[in-house]
């Protein structure tokens, strides 16, 4: 096993279902100083990504939509990139740390967990929202980290995940896709988008304000919107009830645990059929 298969099986092993490596250099023709590998790892030359699984088989399956939010996220691609990271640091002597995913400023993490992916070669860019679609697995959650160790890389896929097959056939017959036929921008939600003649995206577009508003009603976003209606009704007894009604109560708990507040809406991806024999088990 060469160092960087050992490192990959390391991440396997701490709960990872797919690992790639991208070279670090790879993001500087995407993206801007400041947010590459190496303004947040100074010399860094590797980044490794982890995907894993978010709702599990059984919660795509649970009648109640809501389920999905308080079961479907467990943070197990950020364990494998930690203890791969503590690996990488005690076994060779190089220096990791976790890419920083989460926003520190609006929606813009300093780091783009979706194109760590794509660069590793775990999956491509869909209609659906961007959402980057494994070719096996399709929708999964990614976390990466940096390092001064030199490692192979893989490369971006060479064909691309989405749209699949039968939704080139549907988008024929019907101009549209499962996903975008879930949420279509022209009836109020955030998704639209063309394949062209060699049944590839042509065009999309995708409103990710909107789909904020309706996606993610807990968490952050939910409780600030619920704090500035609270302080600012005058009535005691509404802002008591409001203070202790179910809303408040589960956007605190979302944010304590960090768990059930990552996204209320999945419809977009229920539809895909990437990655589907995986979410229909017995
Ligand atoms: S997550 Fe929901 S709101 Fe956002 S694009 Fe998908 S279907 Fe639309
Ligand atoms: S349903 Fe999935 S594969 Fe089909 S167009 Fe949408 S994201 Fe792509």
């Amino acid at each position: 096993m060469t160092e960087t298969e050992r490192l990959k099986e390391v991440g396997r092993r701490a709960g990872a279902l797919v690992v790639g490596v991208a070279a670090a250099d790879a993001f500087n023709t995407y993206v801007p100083e400041g947010h590459r590998p190496q303004d947040i790892l100074p010399g860094a030359r590797s980044v490794v990504v982890a995907g894993s699984m978010g709702p599990t088989a059984g919660a795509w399956q649970c009648p109640d939509h809501r389920v999905m939010e308080i079961t479907g996220y467990d943070f197990r691609e950020n364990v494998a990139i930690h203890v791969m990271c503590d690996f990488i640091e005690r076994e060779y002597g190089y220096r990791a740390l976790q890419a920083p995913s989460l926003p520190t400023s609006g929606h813009t993490p300093p780091m783009s967990m979706m194109l760590a992916a794509v660069l590793a070669g775990l999956g491509t860019r869909s209609l659906a929202a961007n959402i980057v679609l494994h070719p096996e697995y399709g929708m999964l959650y990614y976390a990466a980290l940096l390092t001064t160790m030199p490692l192979v890389p893989d490369h971006p896929l060479e064909k691309d995940v989405c749209p699949s097959p039968p939704c080139v056939q549907m988008y024929r017959k019907l101009g549209t896709t499962p996903c975008l036929a879930a949420c279509p921008a022209a009836a109020g939600g955030c998704l639209d988008g063309a394949i062209d003649a060699d049944g590839r995206i042509a065009y999309s577009y995708y409103d990710r304000e909107r789909c904020t508003a309706r996606a993610m009603t807990f968490g952050i976003s939910g409780l600030q919107k619920a704090l500035v209606q609270i302080l600012t009704e005058d009535d005691a007894e509404k802002r008591r009830a409001m203070i202790y009604s179910d809303f408040f109560t589960q956007s605190l708990s979302a944010l304590s645990f960090y768990k059930e507040s990552v996204a209320q809406c999945f419809e977009c991806m229920r539809v895909c059929p990437v990655g589907r024999t995986y979410r229909k088990l017995r």
